[in-house]
């Protein structure tokens, strides 16, 4: 074996390690450590130390070998192409309450197309500033990521631009949080000019101040989940361009907000009424706003599948008919920047006459999703609307526990998917436009 070798393979990966010690200024004693395909009872094996001018291994085909079996032995499916990920969660937060949010990032990682290959959780008394968990159980999930092929790490709480550094220090893996999670979901799903822009500058705002180190951790950060990023701007970016760039998407929202604004007024001249489906990500909201309309509204069995509000009309008997709004779905914990960008979005909720509130009966956190959607209007001060409660994919439930749920909350039961289910809705939305003052306003 010569010095080359060595080096040569430990740049190109980690899969294995050695070091030499020296006596009295000659080469003594070899040390080597490689790790360990899936399922070995340990991550790592260290071989017992050798004399170098005995040491004979042909490290090559031993490397080989290894990474033969590693690869036979991982379990996810061989797609190339998607990222996958180790989830980490560190908290002194009630377990439950942390174990719940590592299940939603789980579903967030799964709209965003990536495979979670595992999950970790740390309940530390104190949280480590640095690397927001210890740097021993840090390192752990490191080698046992790159023993299953995992592409990316994925933390539940929001890192500080130095956290994001110093981990980086530590692993060539992509590292994100749970806010860049998000908006990589928006990014994906935004349709319009409007989305668009509102999301990438969300993205860059988030990004600007993570920007300040240098070296392939903001490098790799920039780069976005499967090198998505904000338009053709990647490494080369610099702040400067960032900040340019943000002044003018604030300057191209602005214009987009009139344009936004005359079409909503030129839809409250017509004295139509306007019914705004709203509801945490995943409800169903674009399902059922299909179903009423028959119309084709994109959906997706993915988080957030829509972003942008979408509108249609919905006719009823004796020629009434009401437009009703799709909106983007709501998410708990959304960061700060994130819900500035899309203030504008949902301030078209301030011209509906009637919310309905969309409930996924079916998801076992269901009453925390309802308490995150109330929480979001009463930050935009919608609180006060007229709101109409409303339990969807109860085909997912027995028929009595549906039952007992609708009673529970005094709410309305539907099935997106069986429009045989709507007529109680349907009559609702009746009689609550046409009964009330609004509709002696606009009929
Ligand atoms: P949104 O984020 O609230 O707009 O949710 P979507 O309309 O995109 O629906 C999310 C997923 O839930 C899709 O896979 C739908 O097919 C599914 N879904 C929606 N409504 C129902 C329902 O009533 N029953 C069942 N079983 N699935 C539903
Ligand atoms: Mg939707």
């Amino acid at each position: 074996m010569n010095k080359d070798d060595l080096t040569d393979l430990s740049l190109l990966r980690l899969d294995i390690v050695a070091a030499i010690g020296i006596r009295d200024s000659l080469p003594d004693m070899i040390f080597t450590a490689h790790l360990m395909p899936e399922g070995a009872l340990n991550l790592t094996e260290i071989a017992a130390p050798s004399n170098i001018y005995q040491f004979d291994m042909d490290f090559a085909s031993f490397i080989n070998a290894l990474e033969d079996e590693m690869e036979r032995r991982r379990t996810f499916a061989h797609d190339k192409d998607r990222e996958r990920a180790i989830l980490i969660s560190v908290s002194s937060r009630p377990r439950h309450e942390q174990e719940d949010s590592i299940e939603e990032l789980k579903d967030l990682a799964f709209s965003s197309g990536l495979i979670v290959l595992d999950t970790a959780i740390q309940r530390p008394k104190e949280i480590n500033p640095r690397f927001l968990l210890g740097e021993g159980k840090l390192k752990e999930i490191i080698i046992n990521a790159m023993n299953k092929g995992v592409t990316m790490l994925i933390f539940d709480q929001g890192l500080t631009p130095s956290q994001i550094k110093a981990i980086g220090e530590l692993t060539e893996l992509k590292v994100i949080d749970r806010p860049q999670l998000i908006l990589d979901i928006f990014s994906q799903r935004a349709h319009s000019r409007d989305g668009k822009v509102q999301v990438e500058l969300a993205q860059l705002k988030y990004r600007l101040p993570r920007l300040t180190g240098k070296g392939t951790a903001m490098s790799r950060l920039m780069g976005g989940i499967g090198g998505r990023g904000p338009g053709e701007m990647k490494l080369e970016i610099d702040r400067r361009r960032v900040r340019d760039r943000i002044s003018l998407l604030e300057r191209e929202l602005k214009k987009l907000s009139e344009a936004r604004r005359q079409r909503k007024q030129r839809r409250i001249n017509t004295g139509i009424p306007i019914v705004s489906i709203i509801g945490y990500t995943n409800a169903g909201k674009s399902t059922l706003l299909n179903a009423l309309t028959r119309s084709s509204t994109f959906v997706g069995d993915k988080m957030f599948a829509t972003l942008d509000t979408a509108s249609r009309r919905l006719r009823f008997p004796k020629e009434r008919e009401v437009i009703i709004t799709d909106t983007v779905g709501f998410i708990r914990d959304l960061p700060d920047d994130l819900m500035a960008a899309f203030r504008s979005t949902l301030e078209e909720l301030e011209d509906a006459d009637l919310l309905i509130h969309l409930v996924d009966a079916s998801n076992p956190r269901f009453e925390q999703h309802m308490a995150s959607v109330e929480k979001i209007l009463a930050n935009l001060n919608l609180n006060a609307k007229p709101q109409l409660l409303v339990f969807n994919k109860t085909d997912r439930l027995p028929a009595d526990e549906a039952e007992f749920i609708r009673m529970r909350f005094n709410a309305i039961a539907v099935s997106a998917l069986d429009p045989s289910s709507f007529r109680p809705l349907l009559d609702a939305i009746e009689t609550f436009i046409w009964n009330s003052k609004i509709a002696e306003v606009t009929v």
